[in-house]
C-alpha cells in the first residue's frame, strides 16, 4: 500500500537520523542489540543489520514459561531467517535455575517486586556477557513512550538524578568494564514501532510479560495516552523538554559519578558490592 511505503521511509529516516545527530554508533563497531523476541528489539535488529553494521543480537531466556520460549523461538527464527548470529544466554546455565525460582527465593526475605529483581539480574548479565563478546556498544529498543513514561515516573517519585541514564544514549558513565547503551529508536513511538513491525511481518509476541508488574509505569501509561487525545504532541513535548535538561543534569552530578568495581564480581558499581551481589548474597542467607 503506498500509505505503508511512505510510513516506512519515514520511519527508516528518523532512525537514520537519530543515529547521526546522536553518533550512537558506525560501521566500525561490534554492535550487540539486546533481543526479548519483541517488537521493539527486533526492528531496530533488522534496521542495523539492513544498514551494514556489524550486529549481533543477544537474548537472555529468563526461563519465564511458555512466554519465554515463544519469544526464544521467535528472536531465533527471526535471526536464522536474517542471517544473523544470536547469542543465547540461559540463566540455568548462568544461575543454575529460572528466574521465578530465583526471584521468589529472594522474595521471601525481602520486599523487591518482580521487575526490580529480573532488571537487576539483566542489566548485570548484558553489561557482562556483551563485554566478553568485546562488542563496543550494547543497542536496545527503547522506544519515545519508554522515555517519556520512564523520565515522568523519576520526576513525580521526585528522583531526576535516575535520569541520568536516559537519553538516546547511556548518561554520564565512561569505564572500561561498562558498555556504552544507546537507543536509535528513541524518538519512534510505541504505535510507529508496533505497525512497522506489521507491516515487516516480524515474528514477535505482543502480549506482555506475565511477570510484569510495573503498576506505576502502567498508571503514567494510562494518563499519558488519555492526555494524547487532546494533545499529540504530548510525549515528544515531554521527551524534547527533558533533553534540554539533560546537559545541566549531567553537570550537576558528573562529580558524584564515579564508578568502582564490585568487591565480590569485580563488574562496575557505585557501592563496595553490585546490586547483582546484593541479591545474590540475599537469596543464599
Ligand atoms: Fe522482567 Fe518485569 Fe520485564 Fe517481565 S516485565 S521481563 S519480570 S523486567
Ligand atoms: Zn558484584
Amino acid at each position: 500500500m503506498p500509505e505503508d511505503k511512505k510510513f516506512i521511509k519515514e520511519f527508516e529516516q528518523k532512525v537514520k537520523d537519530t543515529i547521526k545527530k546522536y553518533k550512537l554508533c558506525n560501521k566500525k563497531e561490534r554492535i550487540i542489540v539486546a533481543c526479548s523476541g519483541g517488537k521493539d528489539s527486533t526492528t531496530v535488529l533488522y534496521l542495523l543489520h539492513k544498514w551494514g553494521y556489524q550486529v549481533e543480537g543477544l537474548i537472555i531466556d529468563l526461563l519465564i514459561g511458555p512466554w519465554s520460549e515463544e519469544n526464544l523461538k521467535n528472536a531465533q527464527s527471526f535471526c536464522q531467517d536474517h542471517k544473523i548470529k544470536l547469542n543465547v544466554v540461559n540463566l540455568r546455565n548462568e544461575f543454575g535455575c529460572s528466574m521465578c525460582f530465583m526471584r521468589s527465593g529472594i522474595q521471601k526475605k525481602v520486599k523487591l517486586n518482580n521487575c526490580m529483581i529480573c532488571g537487576i539480574i539483566k542489566r548485570w548479565l548484558l553489561n557482562k556477557k556483551t563485554r566478553e563478546l568485546k562488542a563496543d556498544k550494547i543497542v536496545t529498543g527503547h522506544n519515545l513512550d519508554d522515555a517519556a513514561e520512564t523520565f515522568m515516573m523519576n520526576l513525580l517519585k521526585g528522583n531526576m538524578k535516575l535520569n541520568l541514564g536516559q537519553g538516546p544514549a547511556t548518561g554520564v558513565i565512561k569505564d572500561k568494564k561498562f558498555v556504552p547503551r544507546i537507543k536509535p529508536l528513541y524518538f519512534c513511538l510505541n504505535e510507529e514501532v508496533k505497525r512497522y513491525s506489521q507491516i515487516n511481518k516480524f515474528p514477535v509476541l505482543l502480549e506482555a510479560c506475565p511477570c510484569s508488574v510495573e503498576v506505576f509505569r502502567k498508571k503514567i501509561r494510562r494518563n499519558l495516552t488519555e492526555m494524547e487525545k487532546n494533545n499529540s504532541q504530548i510525549k515528544h513535548n515531554i521527551v524534547a523538554n527533558f533533553l534540554k535538561l539533560l546537559p545541566s543534569l549531567k553537570n550537576k552530578y558528573k562529580n558524584n559519578e564515579k564508578l568502582n568495581y564490585c568487591t565480590a564480581c569485580q563488574e562496575p558499581s557505585r557501592q563496595e558490592f553490585c546490586k547483582m551481589c546484593e541479591l545474590i548474597k540475599i537469596w543464599k542467607s
